[in-house]
């Protein structure tokens, strides 16, 4: 299975790719990891975009492009994998066709009431990165973490009017794409998220049967 994952900020879109990864034995392939892993490679490419990434420059689409294809010829998994994170332009759209043929695409979908309730309400630990909920994921001690003790911090992103813009975003930058592989005549499966504290597997169980009917999974 060659699949992308789109969802807005606070869809769980993380959470169930590797959710996924874990029950079909694909790779999940997100490229602000990739960035972070080839900045540590002392390659030619890892140099490369070191220098963009550095000067808070965006990377070019070529250089993405070819960081994603040294991922892609890298993954190990048989089974296929779920891109997460691109592509992000119509142009990286375009690039990647011709690299390879995408079977599907999982469109995640919340009500803006729910990602600015789910994204405000959040809290993380300085020290190790764990994430609460001030409303159905609380810590024990308020205002520290369970697991290490560290503080809990807001994200400064993370307020009602900045998570509004931030779905704009997401929304103006998705729609072409989508339309793109509508074109294309790529299958979709998709999700719509109506509660706010659901647990992940009914969406990953959902997803699922819909890769099945597919005879994707
Ligand atoms: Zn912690």
């Amino acid at each position: 299975m060659k699949a992308i994952i789109f969802g807005p900020p606070g869809s769980g879109k993380g959470t169930y790719a590797s959710r996924l990864r874990a029950k079909l034995g694909v790779d999940v392939i997100a490229m602000g990891d990739i960035f972070r892993e080839i900045m540590k490679e002392d390659s030619p490419l890892g140099k490369k975009v070191k220098q963009y990434v550095e000067k808070g420059l965006l990377v070019p689409d070529d250089v993405v492009i070819e960081v994603l294809k040294q991922r892609l010829a890298k993954s190990s998994s048989k089974k296929g994998f779920i891109l997460d994170g691109f592509p992000r332009t119509l142009e990286q759209a375009n690039a990647l066709d011709k690299i390879v043929a995408i079977d599907v695409v999982i469109k995640l979908t919340a009500p803006d009431s729910i990602i600015i309730e789910r994204l405000s309400t959040r809290w993380i630990c300085k020290s190790c990165g764990e994430v609460y909920n001030v409303r159905y994921l609380k810590p024990k001690v308020e205002g520290l973490c369970d697991r290490c003790g560290g503080q809990l911090y807001q994200r400064p992103d993370d307020t009602a009017k900045v998570i509004k813009e931030r779905i704009q975003v997401y929304e103006r930058q998705t729609q072409q794409i989508l339309q793109h592989y509508k074109e294309k005549k790529v299958q979709f499966v998709e999700f719509k998220c109506e509660i706010l504290d659901m647990a992940p597997d009914v969406a990953v169980e959902s997803i699922l049967r819909d890769l099945k009917t597919l005879k994707l999974a």
